[in-house]
């Protein structure tokens, strides 16, 4: 998502007359987007200011700005102790140029109003991927749900649906540009409905509609909620042999009584009821999740329950993470972050580690299979083999003979980690 807000950034500033540089080094402006997730990513940013500083040090007229959600949460800080010369939030990235005209030494600028209606539906966001065969695109912005541990509500405000039209001429536009994969992005993609005088489109009707481009565009989209992904949308994907089969479902929790706590509004038994709908209509589907370790009041035997549910259901992959406290969510304002750090860290090392063993068991299960995958290039570790998505999401690796990189090739599965399968 982030990745995706840059893009559009990169597309208000190059309208103004901006160019982008790969040396930091050379840069009139630095910027970082910053994400507010959990604290660690906060603090990660506070050290990357110093860096900007330091350049700045040796580069009089560098103009420093912080962008994303730690502007929307921290202006104040970021303004009065760490001296940045811009602060912008989630949805002000318009006014980026005026605000950059306007920069002093003096005269730091601002911008972090939330928007009802944002949703950069008209910017075609500067692609800043490497391999320009995959691209990501924005939906719908916010959140409408308040789980109680989050802070996407508070940073990026309520949601919004991006005009069906504009995703679509998007999706156009790249495939026309050679790229073969869409994914398309939202925090809760299920929940996407956008209305004009004539039409009501649901997420379902716009998978359809991307999925209706071309034969070879895949389509991808993330993030899917428990609470509300639907049969419709199960059956759409079934439908469509280019909605690849892949589905990001996050758990958080497998204690009914934490996900009450966490306000998912679903419960472990629902959580089930959807992954066997799932399979049940595609059995091949590719299944990740996330998960939170150590929740305020998490028991062992709340713990155990998510332990049992991810041995249950055998995710292809899981984001796993200790609890952190964010300031100013329900959690924070009305519960107790009381599991202390070492029982969070050790929970956590328990599910990574059942998450490796069941992660391995997933990509076994597709030895001798055959997998149609779209070339994304040369292999990290291996330039003499190519690697590329299968449609369940799981990365292949294989011999580069003949094929280029935006190509559909069958391969077949002769050997795994737990995180790539590798193929001939
Ligand atoms: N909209 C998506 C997730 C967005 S945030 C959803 O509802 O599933 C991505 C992930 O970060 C979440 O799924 C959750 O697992 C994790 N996360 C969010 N807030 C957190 C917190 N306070 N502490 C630890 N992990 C958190
Ligand atoms: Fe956060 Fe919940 Fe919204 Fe996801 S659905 S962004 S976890 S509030």
């Amino acid at each position: 998502m982030n990745v995706n807000d840059t893009e559009v950034i990169f597309s208000i500033l190059e309208g103004a007359g901006y160019s982008r540089t790969e040396k930091m080094e050379e840069a009139d402006l630095v910027m970082a987007n910053t994400c507010s997730i959990r604290d660690n990513a906060e603090q990660r940013i506070w050290g990357r200011i110093e860096v900007f500083h330091q350049l700045r040090a040796s580069r009089p007229g560098l103009i420093v700005g912080i962008v994303g959600c730690m502007a929307e949460r921290l202006k104040d800080k970021l303004l009065d102790t760490h001296k940045v010369d811009l602060v912008v939030g989630p949805d002000a990235y318009r006014s980026l140029p005026r605000l950059l005209e306007a920069v002093r030494p003096d005269a730091p600028q601002i911008d972090v109003l939330l928007s009802r209606d944002e949703t950069y539906a008209d910017i075609t966001p500067v692609r800043t991927d490497r391999n320009g065969i995959s691209a990501f695109i924005s939906i719908m912005r916010g959140c409408n749900n308040v789980c109680s541990y989050c802070v996407v509500p508070y940073t990026r405000g309520a949601e919004r649906s991006r005009d069906a039209h504009s995703i679509v001429r998007e999706a156009c536009d790249v495939y026309q540009k050679g790229y073969k994969e869409v994914t398309l992005l939202g925090q809760n993609v299920d929940s996407y409905l956008w209305k004009s005088e004539t039409e009501t489109v649901t997420f379902a009707n716009l998978l359809e509609r991307v999925a209706a481009i071309a034969p070879d565009l895949r389509v991808r989209f993330a993030t899917s909620h428990p609470k509300d992904i639907s049969d419709e949308v199960i059956y759409t994907m079934a439908a469509h042999p280019n909605i690849c089969k892949h589905i990001h479902l996050p758990v958080q929790s497998g204690s009914s009584r934490m996900l009450a706590l966490m306000r998912r509004k679903y419960d472990r038994e629902w959580y089930l009821e959807r992954v066997a709908k799932i399979r049940e209509v595609m059995p091949d589907c590719g299944l990740t999740t996330d998960v939170i370790a150590g929740f305020c009041t998490e028991t062992e035997q709340d713990h155990a329950d998510t332990v049992s549910l991810m041995d249950q259901v055998g995710f292809d992959w899981a984001f796993m993470f200790a609890y952190s406290d964010r300031p100013g969510t329900l959690a924070n304002r009305t519960m107790q972050d009381d599991v202390p750090a070492n029982v969070k860290n050790r929970r956590l090392s328990e599910i990574i580690d059942l998450q490796n063993r069941k992660s391995l068991e997933r990509y076994r299960s597709q030895m001798g299979k055959e997998l149609e995958v779209l070339v994304e290039g040369p292999s990290k570790r291996d330039p003499n083999m190519l690697c590329g998505r299968a449609s369940n999401n799981m990365m292949c690796v294989f011999p580069a003979t003949g094929r280029s990189k935006g190509t559909y090739t069958t391969v077949k599965v002769v050997d795994c980690t737990s995180a790539t399968l590798i193929c001939e």
